[in-house]
């Protein structure tokens, strides 16, 4: 990416910004450092680069670009625990970001697109459809933001769950690139087992993911335990119906060694009677999977509510008589806006 005539280093691998800085007589080993300014350090002038001459910080400067985030808006919680953040890129395209303090670390939620073409029927993302892709550096920046905030209280980000709005695998190569970026030691040294990408059941990518060899946690979302409902809630389930999602599941399983988790967002009298938890337990028995039992966000253009927690609680008890691994996510900042693209639905509605 460019901005006017310069070529933006960040979301650059060391060796990528080594090729690039070559031909102005900087030496291939000034590229880790630069990435270390960029992706350890948060640093976004040049000249803060203290370990590089005068003249070689202005040369950079002439040539080079480094962008930024901005913050557009904030919501906190009530009970402090989750954090969303509305983040703007160089054209003003903005994104959701949520900060979940849990008892066992910090998880960043990152969004992987503005908007998603997907149409689930119960996701604000979608609403607008879909704008555009983020680059890696664009995933990347929103969790140096959160770890910048972090370190003013002396903590890091733990982990990051790919799950904030955009269908991951449909930006596959840019995914990837910021997967590896996060993981590499001049960066954030995050192991991939603290990393978790949620795919609406792109099977293809699916297979792609799984030969990469990365030991990364695959979220899927199941939403329905038939074609029949699935296809209602999420149009995706046409072009790959259940049966084929849950086969390529248990590939990337059988190739990893990695659970599959399935996410399962319950909503009232639409997904939640006792005769789907029985189907639900049904297609999955003998599967190596645990089930995420999401009560809906509800998303008021939709119409769709949640169920009451007797209902929620019935829905969990039938998984768990018939030995499904299942866990029921813990309210976490209902009260901002935390489902996909809520937040930015609301800011920038005004924007058309
Ligand atoms: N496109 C990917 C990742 C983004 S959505 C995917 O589909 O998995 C992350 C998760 O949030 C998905 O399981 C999605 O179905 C769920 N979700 C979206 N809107 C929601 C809402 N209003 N309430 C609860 N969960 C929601």
């Amino acid at each position: 990416m460019t901005i006017s005539d310069k070529t933006d280093l960040f979301g650059l691998f060391a060796y990528e910004i080594a090729e690039l800085i070559t031909p102005f007589g900087l030496k291939p080993y000034r590229g880790k450092q630069i990435a270390e300014w960029l992706y350890k350090h948060n640093v976004h002038q040049f000249d803060a680069m203290t370990n590089l001459s005068k003249e070689q910080r202005s040369r950079l400067a002439e040539n080079f670009a480094i962008t930024e985030v901005t913050l557009k808006a904030k919501q906190h919680s009530a009970d402090g625990q989750t954090s969303k953040f509305l983040l703007a890129f160089s054209d003003d395209m903005a994104v959701e970001t949520v900060l979940m303090r849990h008892s066992y670390g910090n998880s960043v939620c990152v969004s992987t697109q503005v908007g998603c073409a997907m149409g689930c029927a119960f996701c604000a993302s979608t609403l607008t459809g879909l704008v555009r892709n983020l680059t890696g550096g664009e995933i990347l920046a929103q969790v140096l933001y959160i770890t910048e905030l972090l370190k003013l209280q002396d903590q890091k980000v733990d982990s990051i769950v790919i799950m904030g709005s955009g269908e991951p695998l449909a930006n596959y190569d840019n995914v990837l690139r910021f997967i590896r970026l996060v993981h590499e030691a001049y960066s954030l040294n995050l192991g991939y087992r603290n990393i978790t990408l949620s795919t609406s059941g792109l099977v293809m990518a699916m297979d792609k993911l799984a030969a990469e060899g990365l030991p990364i946690t695959l979220s899927i979302s199941l939403h329905a335990p038939n074609n029949v409902l699935r296809s209602r809630l999420m149009p995706v389930n046409n072009r790959y119906p259940l049966e084929q999602v849950l086969a390529a599941g248990n590939r990337y399983a059988e190739a990893t060694g990695r659970r599959i988790t399935y996410e399962y967002t319950l909503i009232a009298g639409v997904n939640d009677q006792p005769v789907h938890a029985k189907e639900l337990a049904a297609i999955l028995k003998g599967r190596l999977a645990n089930v995420n039992l999401i009560p809906i966000n509800p998303v008021p253009e939709r119409g769709l509510l949640r169920p009451e927690l007797s209902e929620i609680n019935r829905f969990e008890q039938i998984l768990k008589k018939e030995h499904i691994n299942v866990t029921v996510r813990r309210e976490m900042g209902a009260d901002i806006a935390a489902a996909c693209g809520q937040l930015r639905h609301k800011v920038c509605q005004s924007d058309g």
